[in-house]
């Protein structure tokens, strides 16, 4: 986005909501709206998640904190990560979703659903 660097170093929380209409505005001046269809979207997301992979193909197990990644390796995952962020956010803006309610129902759900006192017992998470 031609504003990147007006953002970059801004030190506050991101929004859902700041993203979506960021994602909203990007796409109306330059006449992507009309390509942006559900199914258009869930493509594009999903080739951006195969760009994310591709970072960690046969790397092996990963370190958390990426201790031994060079400062352009982790740019190269923060840039493929937001576009899988954007992409899942566009994707449920025009879906006419509430994401970031939806994600906080979720937690709820799956709270139920992995109690606390259950958690030694389960070792998948979905
Ligand atoms: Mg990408």
């Amino acid at each position: 986005m031609e504003k990147s660097s007006e953002y970059a170093k801004k030190p506050n929380d991101v929004s859902l909501q700041e993203l979506r209409d960021r994602l909203a505005e990007f796409a109306e001046v330059r006449g992507w709206d009309q390509y942006h269809s559900p199914r258009n979207l869930l493509l594009a997301l999903v080739g951006e998640v195969g760009e994310l992979s591709e970072i960690f193909q046969w790397k092996g197990e990963v370190a958390r904190g990426l201790p031994n990644w060079t400062s352009d390796d982790k740019e190269h995952l923060e840039e493929e990560l937001s576009d899988v962020l954007l992409y899942l956010v566009r994707l449920a803006d025009v879906c006419g979703l509430d994401l970031g309610q939806a994600a906080l129902t979720k937690i709820v759900k799956n709270a139920r659903k992995y109690p606390v006192a259950n958690q030694q017992k389960s070792s998948t998470y979905h």
